[in-house]
């Protein structure tokens, strides 16, 4: 696809802000050679070499020493020419040779603007694009290997098979349109009904580990219930176990962690703990656990916490009946050790209860084990990509055309126009029917530099 734009020259530091023994300037193009002379002092890089030098101001002074590279377009990421500029990582020297790219014509990039040139360029197609951002992203191992299969075209593969045989299907049923006498006879010859069958079994199936990406990359939310000292921070490391634990540890306002994060399975959990959901005068709490109630609308399960000797508190109480009504809850009775009680699920009042000890271990793989069947989550295994909330939609929405188009397939205009319709929910997942604006939000959440 290729949309119309001016192509200005584009800069921007690839590298993650502050300090760092390498810092990377990325400058993307149409003919760098002469600017990669200019900013080397005249030298020639060969293309895909790492080319020693030092990087010039405008009065041939050095700002500093590294590598030059230089990927002459199309076979570039951007499919533009590309130059990457390889310094010392400090802020004020890649700040200075920023800043010397500027002068030498380029403009600093826009978040995501050198994947949306490598978009725009067909070098990647949108699923690809976002898997870039997710990639870099990701919060655990298995949403990282998830992305790259993504990356490397592995759901875009899926979607373009689908859109295959939609087409296939679609030049059958518009075919049978000049022949309005014996159109129905013609369908049923055909097997019309059978292929759009099958076709709907493989959406579902493509749907089903889209899911899987997609509980992979947003996580579950999880609201944390429980009085201080029943074991929360013990419980959220048990849980975390090998998977590099609290990956960010947000304060709350005052004193309270107000969300954590961890890691189930390669599934990235992120806890809004209510223990800083209390009565307060104070105006810049009362902001921070206003925020938190919203967090609390938008969660998937609430888990009550509470000492198995004390059971459910008059406290915990309180706060469970400010949740809403319809938030799924697990209530977990912690410290069997202490208590003697068996580890293990029950139910009670309609809600899973589990009996664990978060010191000894017993019991916590079965609530790991709960959790994520609670969000729907199987498993990744080898065939699963990474998946996006837009990517789901669209497929939900080609799942209905196809339902619409089965339902009423003896109207065969109806038929065909809903085959069209399922077609463009699924090329808007590779961008080949999308809309500006969506690509303009879509962009506009990457880092700058990518
Ligand atoms: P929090 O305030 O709810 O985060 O509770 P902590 O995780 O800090 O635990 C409070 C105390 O209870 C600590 O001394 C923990 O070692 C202890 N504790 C937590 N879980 C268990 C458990 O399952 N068994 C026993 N015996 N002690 C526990
Ligand atoms: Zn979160």
């Amino acid at each position: 696809m290729n949309l119309s734009y001016t192509p200005a020259t584009i800069c921007a530091v690839a590298t993650a802000p502050g300090r760092g023994g390498v810092g990377v300037i990325r400058v993307s193009g149409k003919d760098l050679l002469p600017f990669a002379q200019a900013i080397s002092g005249g030298k020639s890089p060969k293309p895909r070499y790492a080319t020693y030098t030092d990087f010039f101001d405008a009065h041939g002074q050095a700002i500093d020493n590294g590598l030059l590279l230089y990927f002459p377009g199309p076979n570039s990421f951007t499919g533009e020419d590309v130059l990457e500029l390889q310094g010392h990582g400090g802020p004020v020297v890649m700040k200075m040779l920023l800043a010397r790219c500027v002068e030498l014509g380029a403009r600093l990039a826009e978040p995501g603007e050198f994947t949306k040139r490598a978009f725009l360029n067909d070098k990647l197609d949108l699923a690809q694009a976002e898997s870039v951002a997710d990639l870099i992203d990701a919060s655990s191992e298995t949403a990282a290997k998830s992305a790259l299969k993504s990356l490397k075209g592995a759901f875009s593969k899926e979607i373009h098979v689908l859109v295959d045989e939609l087409i296939t299907l679609r030049m059958l049923v518009e075919a049978t349109l000049d022949f309005p006498e014996e159109e129905i006879d013609f369908l049923k010859q055909a097997d019309a009904l059978g292929k759009l069958m099958r076709l709907r079994d493989r959406l579902v199936q493509v749907q089903a580990t889209a899911k899987q990406g997609a509980i992979l990359r947003e996580g579950m939310h999880v609201v944390l219930v429980g009085q201080p000292n029943v074991g929360k921070s013990s419980l959220m490391n048990a849980l975390a176990g090998d998977d590099i634990a609290i990956v960010t540890d947000i304060a709350g306002t005052t004193r309270d962690t107000v969300r954590e994060e961890i890691v189930i399975d390669g599934v990235p959990v992120h806890i809004i703990d209510t223990a800083g959901l209390r009565d307060t005068d104070d105006v810049v709490e009362k902001i921070g656990i206003e925020r938190t109630w919203q967090a609390v609308e938008r969660a998937d399960l609430a888990l009550l916490l509470v000492d198995s000797r004390e059971g459910l508190t008059a406290e915990v109480q309180a706060i469970l009946e400010r949740l809403p009504p319809a938030l799924p809850r697990v209530q977990v009775f912690n410290k069997v050790d202490l208590s003697g009680e068996a580890a293990g699920l029950s139910v009670e009042n309609g809600h899973p209860l589990v009996r664990l000890s978060a010191r000894t271990h017993q019991g916590v793989d079965v609530l790991k084990a709960k959790l994520l069947e609670m969000i729907g989550y199987s498993g990744a295994d080898e065939g699963v990509f990474l998946a996006r909330q837009r990517h789901l939609d669209a497929i939900a929405r080609a799942a209905e055309h196809l339902e619409l188009a089965h339902a009423d397939w003896e109207q065969v205009e109806i038929f065909a126009e809903e085959l069209r319709m399922a077609q463009n929910a699924l090329s808007e997942i590779t961008g080949e029917f999308s809309a500006d604006d969506l690509l303009g939000v879509i962009f506009s959440r990457f880092c700058i530099g990518k």
